[in-house]
């Protein structure tokens, strides 16, 4: 999965140092669908700035975390905007590009630069928010209030009947490759129960023999992914949801394509269905 990037090590404890010339810089723009980011894209891959490219233009530089020896920051602003030799790019180039370390880098400096560009002024009084000096957290001088950085918990569900897996696809989203059933914990629920109630509400189907899959970070959307499989219990005729959904049928295990892209934990786990290591 795009987080796995072993043997590099990640490193996200908060150890701001005086930026040097070629530390990693990500420099974003907009939000949501139209977030770019400054990336030049050529033969070896994916390439961003360093923080010479910023030098000489009074950026404000935030530090993010560090792979292997490597430093990353984060723009918070940079007069004059893209770095000369770089372009705009959607970040959805981070999802197909390599070194795959890099990319999963992008992604993670995309859920804090959502979080820092929504917490400049503090939601209790409205003050300038602070950085605190020892942790990655913004403080308000003025009333005192605390932020952390916010992750968003969801849960993908690989709802399966004997030799078969319910397969999606979504109706209102760019994305329109093969999906399961997926969608936000909301207030006072388990993990479980939002299995329950998003296979219910987007299908029709009610689960039972929950298991836990595994989990990804998917900063794109400042989400913490929880993948789970469930059996259909008793009845499996879908009524889906086409609010969310234009497509959702059961996939015979012998009818799923291989796939050689496990950079999302959906893949990964129709690919473990697919080769009867998860269920
Ligand atoms: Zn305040």
């Amino acid at each position: 999965m795009i987080q796995d990037i072993l043997p590099s090590m990640f490193n996200n404890a908060y150890a701001p140092a005086v930026p040097q010339d070629d530390d990693v810089l990500f420099y974003f723009e907009g939000t949501q669908g139209g977030r770019c980011l400054a990336v030049r894209l050529d033969e070896d891959g994916l390439a961003c700035p360093r923080a010479k490219d910023a030098a000489e233009k009074g950026a404000e530089l935030r530090y993010l975390f560090s792979i292997d020896s490597t430093r990353h920051y984060l723009a918070l602003s940079l007069p004059g905007g893209c770095p000369e030799g770089f372009a705009m790019e959607k970040t959805s180039v981070l999802r197909r590009c390599r070194p795959k370390e890099l990319c999963f880098a992008g992604m993670t400096a995309c859920h804090l630069y959502e979080w820092y560009a929504a917490n400049r002024f503090c939601g209790r009084c409205g003050a300038s928010m602070e950085h605190s000096a020892g942790e990655r957290s913004l403080h308000c001088p003025a009333c005192g209030s605390v932020t952390y950085p916010a992750i968003a918990p969801a849960v993908i569900v690989g709802v399966t009947y004997g030799d078969s897996i319910l397969m999606t696809r979504y109706a209102h989203r760019e994305y329109k490759g093969r999906a399961l059933i997926a969608g936000y914990c909301e207030i006072g629920e388990t993990a479980e129960d939002t299995v329950v109630r998003e296979v219910l509400e987007e299908v029709g189907v009610r689960v039972r023999n929950i298991r836990y899959f595994g989990s990804q970070p998917w900063g794109f959307d400042g989400g913490l992914l929880l993948g789970f499989f469930a059996e259909a219990d008793g009845d499996r005729a879908i009524t889906m949801d086409t609010g969310e959904l234009d497509r959702a049928s059961w996939i015979p295990r012998d009818q799923i394509e291989p796939s050689e892209d496990l950079l999302s934990l959906t893949a990964t786990m129709i690919e473990a269905f697919r080769s009867g290591k998860a269920c």
